[in-house]
């Protein structure tokens, strides 16, 4: 484990673009599973695709019940010791930005200014009508989802299709997010990630980029990815208990 932040450091103090790329792993230890935990909320059901959610009122009450089921299991975390010190890094300048795949808001949550973020999957914390792109709280839809007895709303300036503001399966990627991470990834000569089993695409392509591109690769995660090969350093132990200590100003 002082290996672990020992070589972190060092690679630190040499780099002078450091990028974090995020997965669900770094918000386990704030009580939400990721995708693989057994008999987490995930693993429960497959995942609805998005023309499915489009074409059928049905998939969008279900999508909407297993959400709210989601949240009110979830309500209540709070960033961890992952996110703290990622924040930190960030202020301090020695991180240059943190591309996450995460939904959950707890990069922010922990004070990460949104310049320096990049939410390549959305957020789940509000949501978006698909035709006209207003924004609805998430409070206002569950209101009238439980008012009409499992009936998700349409939205009432245009009648169109109200949805989390995450990307589901089948959806496009933001086109936005994606030049902005491809930009970190490609600029960055650093590039650490933290509890992501590298198999979800196209997020997964941007470790590639940056080695490609000349950045070091560094990679901390409970299991094995396909990308460790090309990593300069893994580690295995608790993203949590490696990142602990860059919460405080001293190390
Ligand atoms: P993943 O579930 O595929 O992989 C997470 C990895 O983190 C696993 O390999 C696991 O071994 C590792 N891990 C878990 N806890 C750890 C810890 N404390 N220390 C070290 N390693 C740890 O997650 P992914 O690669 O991010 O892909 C999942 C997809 O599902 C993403 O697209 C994401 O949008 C979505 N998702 C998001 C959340 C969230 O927002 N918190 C949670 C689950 C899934
Ligand atoms: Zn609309």
């Amino acid at each position: 484990l002082k290996t672990a932040q020992q070589e972190l450091t060092a690679l630190f103090a040499e780099a002078h673009h450091a990028v974090a790329f995020t997965g669900a792993g770094l918000s386990t230890e704030c009580g939400i599973p990721d995708f693989r935990s057994p008999g987490g909320l995930w693993s429960q059901n497959k995942p609805i695709p998005f023309q499915d959610f489009l074409a059928h009122r049905a998939a969008r009450n279900e999508a909407w019940r297993r959400k709210f089921a989601m949240d009110t299991a979830f309500s209540g975390a709070l960033p961890g010791r992952g996110h703290v010190a990622l924040a930190r890094l960030l202020e301090e300048g020695r991180l240059a930005g943190i591309i996450t795949q995460n939904i959950d808001g707890l990069h922010q949550a922990s004070g990460v200014p949104d310049a320096a973020l990049v939410e390549l999957h959305g957020n789940g914390t509000y949501a978006t009508c698909l035709d006209c792109g207003r924004r609805y709280e998430l409070a206002w839809v569950r209101e009238r989802f439980e008012a009409a007895g499992g009936e998700a709303p349409d939205c009432p300036a245009c009648g169109g299709a109200v949805k989390s503001a995450t990307i589901s399966f089948g959806q496009a990627m933001p086109e936005q997010e994606m030049a902005r991470a491809a930009a970190l990834s490609e600029d960055c000569d650093l590039f650490i990630v933290l509890g992501s089993s590298l198999v979800v695409y196209p997020a997964a392509g941007f470790p590639l980029i940056a080695r490609r591109n000349g950045a070091r690769l560094v990679i901390l995660n409970r299991e094995p990815t396909d990308f460790d090969p090309f990593a300069e350093f893994v580690a295995r132990d608790d993203i949590g208990d490696v990142l602990a200590p860059f919460a405080c100003p001293a190390l």
